[in-house]
């Protein structure tokens, strides 16, 4: 029988992915073997991993256009450059999102104009307006941020109506919709990451989609491809480079073969993996459902999300309850990431961190990340982990609301 002092605990890590499926290793050894790992680097006749991979992507989503590059910081520094973002230019984003956002708007010289989150943990449209009034900001980095997304009918008739080019990170939605229109492709470009966390696993490496000529003729030249552009399969005609070759810096960062060769495999799983997650975020949500002092996020009917983390909120819980609840789940071997946590922990830093953006206060969102709980549902764990990783935070929670009543 299980007493208080040997309660359940999870075993499983929150950081291991699933293995490169065998074809993506077998692929990845075949380019060792013939040791052409650049991506100009072809047989005559061949078209090269990375080529293909672009080819693959931009059907997958239903683009014109594509390029593979060394990271989705780099898609976003890429796609923003190519936009036409420069120096002193203002750039909106959301407040919540990941440090790689607003490093891409410092990298080309920008500012971050952050906007305020809703309790849904999406862009709140209101502020966003607001803020483009305010300061004149003509491009907006959305970023779907652990795969939540926006209204996007309503934001795009505004970024349209309000002249506001949007640019997509799908960092945390690649192969998720909105309204059955893949993410990425509702603004100007889409930008992907396929490090090792994200929905493809190439250890590191990035993304764009655009159907916009000029703007990929932009990116091409830019991630370093010397004259070599007309290599490319899923990018415009050589003549869209005419004008452009000689005047657009290249700022290598390009994606390699073995890189494309071990993704290209994943690409064919991606809509069976994103069901998968999306099962076991559904299991999560099952068990935390009616926990008292439990928000948890609902997602709306337009939305086809990727599960492959989950978010909850603890509307009102002081702090130091949320930090023992913390450390309470981690002692059973639960790993959450809290979002008002004052100093910024592995990959969970908030925007007041981002010091380098001189970032200006926004109590709404500040008052969403206080009580904003975060984990990672990597494919190794079963539906049975996920039941038992919800029953040992449901657990946690019911024994934290036990004790402050206690206290009171
Ligand atoms: C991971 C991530 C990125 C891109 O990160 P890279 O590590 O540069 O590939 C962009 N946005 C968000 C929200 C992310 O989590």
């Amino acid at each position: 029988m299980r007493t208080m002092t040997d309660p359940l605990r999870f075993t499983g890590s929150f950081t291991q992915q699933d293995p490169i499926p065998e074809d993506g290793i077998a692929a990845a050894v075949a380019v060792m073997r013939h040791g052409r790992l650049h991506r100009y680097n072809l047989a005559p006749g061949e078209v090269g991993e990375v080529a293909a991979l672009e080819e693959e992507f931009a059907a997958f989503v239903g683009a014109r256009y594509c390029l593979a590059v060394a990271s989705g910081g780099a898609a976003m520094t890429l796609a923003l450059r190519a936009a036409g973002v420069g120096p002193g230019d203002g750039v909106l984003s959301n407040a919540f999102t990941l440090a790689p956002v607003p490093g891409a708007i410092h990298a080309v010289g920008a500012r971050a104009v952050f906007v305020e989150t809703t309790q849904d943990l999406t862009i709140d449209l209101a502020h966003l307006a607001a803020q483009a009034q305010a300061t004149g900001a003509r491009v907006l980095l959305l970023s779907h941020m652990r795969g939540h997304m926006a209204d996007m009918d309503a934001l795009m008739a505004w970024a349209n109506a309000a002249g506001v080019a949007v640019i997509e990170d799908c960092a945390h939605t690649m192969g998720a919709t909105w309204n059955g229109v893949p993410s990425g492709r509702h603004g100007l470009a889409g930008c992907y990451s396929t490090q090792t966390y994200k929905h493809m696993n190439s250890g590191e490496g990035g993304l764009i989609v655009t159907d916009d000529a000029g703007l990929m003729a932009r990116a091409i030249l830019l991630s370093g491809s010397y004259m070599l552009y007309d290599r490319h399969r899923a990018a415009p005609p050589p003549a869209a480079f005419e004008g452009l070759r000689l005047d657009m810096p290249n700022i290598s960062s390009r994606m390699d073969n073995l890189r494309a060769a071990v993704l290209r495999p994943q690409l064919a799983l991606l809509p069976e993996r994103c069901g998968a997650w999306t099962e076991r975020y559904r299991v999560v949500e099952d068990g935390l459902r009616g926990v008292p002092g439990v928000a948890l996020i609902e997602r709306p009917a337009a939305e086809g999300f990727v599960g492959s983390s989950f978010q909850f909120r603890l509307p009102g819980w002081p702090a130091p309850a949320i930090a023992a609840l913390v450390a309470g789940c981690r002692a059973r071997g639960v790993e959450l990431k809290w979002f008002g946590a004052a100093d910024p922990q592995g990959y969970t830093s908030a925007y007041r961190h981002w010091r380098f953006a001189d970032p200006v206060p926004l109590p709404r969102t500040d008052a969403v990340l206080a009580g904003l709980l975060d984990m990672r549902l990597p494919l190794t764990f079963t539906l049975d982990d996920c039941r038992l990783i919800a029953r040992i935070i449901a657990e946690e929670v019911t024994a934290s609301n036990a004790a402050r009543r206690a206290a009171e």
